[in-house]
């Protein structure tokens, strides 16, 4: 069972300092968007932002009243100013992006006390981001007592790759007993592309697809028949292409010797792999690829090209994981809007039968697109993702 037809769908995607959510009305189709918004700033200067369907601002970082400036209060403020406009309407389910789902969650689950005792278990694999994602679930759990909610994961695509592709070359013991394995992130966009391949290359969705997911966080997935089979990101999200402010995968043993030889510690290590790393660190200007694309700073030039030579290598691992090609798919804030990383990825791509129509590149639009030229053995897509969307639709299916 369903909810309802127009009952109310409440996303919510947490991180340390922002809560995002998005209100969907239920339809007979997809759910369809009301109102998106956010609290940001959290802990340091909390502010609300909320906008329409049309993405026109009804509030305007407006400031949260409160001496906490926690995640609670800024959810109660959320929730009034969603309640304000939903005008006695109930919220029917409430979907949460949880970012590590571990060997044990496979597909959404609704929330139950069981569940997030099991969640608080998978902290250590995911400490910067899943604490956040249990904090708006538990705070809900208080203030919308009667509302199921639904964990969807971000792992959860990738928990059918073949154990090869989840496997590091560590002792067999660590991947059965301390879970150290190649896990995969992204899954909710890899998911919504994989759910609308169908209706825009039938050949690609029964077929093998490398898809890019290139925003602040980068990711790049391998899918047969919709299906992931291997991913770039691993036992964290940190491993695979360079990001706005992380390395991507780099030797281990760099760890150590940063560890043992420039003595730094693992808190300064976290903050450099994570934070001053990628685009950032490279550039040494912005973790945003427009400042970098705007600027003639060589460095700005060498993390551009360092970007697009990792994605170049991923596309023929994941080409090679799959024995071939029949599709590529751009995604996310860069792979959507920046014609001139799709053009640099596509043109050392020829040799894969990759072949870019330069007009279509050029097109700006919300919408899916195709981008390769007619004579390409591999057809190139711009396809906008939508993981908001995608919860919506899960937590939607997943309430009895
Ligand atoms: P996301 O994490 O998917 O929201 O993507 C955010 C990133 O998309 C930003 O950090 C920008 O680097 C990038 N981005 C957004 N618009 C453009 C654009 N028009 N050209 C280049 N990069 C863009």
């Amino acid at each position: 069972m369903t909810t309802k037809q127009n009952e109310l769908i409440l996303v919510i995607n947490a991180g340390s300092s922002s809560i995002k959510f998005s209100l969907f009305e239920n339809s007979a189709a997809d759910p369809v968007l009301l109102y998106k918004g956010l609290a940001e700033g959290i802990y340091v200067d909390p502010k609300f932002t909320a906008k329409d369907a049309s993405d026109a601002k009804l509030v305007s970082a407006e400031a949260i009243p409160g001496s906490a400036k926690n995640h609670d209060e800024a959810l109660r403020h959320m929730l009034a100013w969603i309640n304000g406009v939903i005008n006695g309407r109930k919220i029917a389910v409430i979907g949460h992006r949880v970012v590590h789902g571990g060997t044990k969650f496979s597909q959404p689950v609704v929330v139950t006390a069981e569940v997030v005792s099991e969640l608080e278990k998978l902290i250590p694999l995911a400490p910067l981001h899943e604490p956040h994602n249990i904090t708006p679930i538990k705070i809900l759990q208080g203030l919308l007592p009667d509302v199921p909610q639904v964990a969807c994961f971000d792992t959860a695509f990738h928990a059918n790759q073949p154990e090869l592709n989840q496997l590091y070359g560590l002792p067999y013991e660590f991947s059965q007993q301390e879970g150290i394995r190649r896990y995969g992130f992204h899954g909710l966009s890899y998911e919504y592309i994989a759910s609308v391949l169908p209706q825009i290359d039938a050949r690609a969705a029964e077929g093998r697809t490398v898809v890019c997911h290139l925003g602040n966080g980068s990711s790049m997935a391998a899918l047969q028949a919709c299906k992931g089979i291997a991913s770039t990101m691993g036992f964290t999200a940190l491993e695979g292409l360079p990001m706005g402010t992380r390395t991507g995968s780099i030797d281990a043993g760099v760890v150590l010797h940063l560890l043992n030889h420039l003595k730094m510690d693992a808190k300064q290590i976290e903050d450099l792999l994570y934070k001053k790393s990628g685009l950032l660190g490279m550039s040494g200007i912005s973790s945003d690829m427009r400042d970098l694309e705007a600027s003639d700073s060589p460095r700005a030039k060498l993390a551009i090209d360092y970007f697009v030579s990792r994605i170049v290598r991923e596309t023929g691992s994941l080409a090679a994981a799959l024995q071939g090609i029949d599709a590529l798919v751009f995604t996310a804030g860069i792979g959507e809007n920046d014609a001139l990383t799709r053009a640099a990825v596509c043109a050392q791509l020829g040799w894969l039968g990759v072949i870019v129509d330069p007009a279509a590149n050029a097109v700006r639009s919300g919408e899916p697109r195709r981008i390769s030229a007619e004579d390409s053995k591999v057809a190139v897509y711009v396809i906008p993702t939508n993981e908001e969307l995608m919860i919506a639709r899960q937590a939607n299916t997943c309430v009895a």
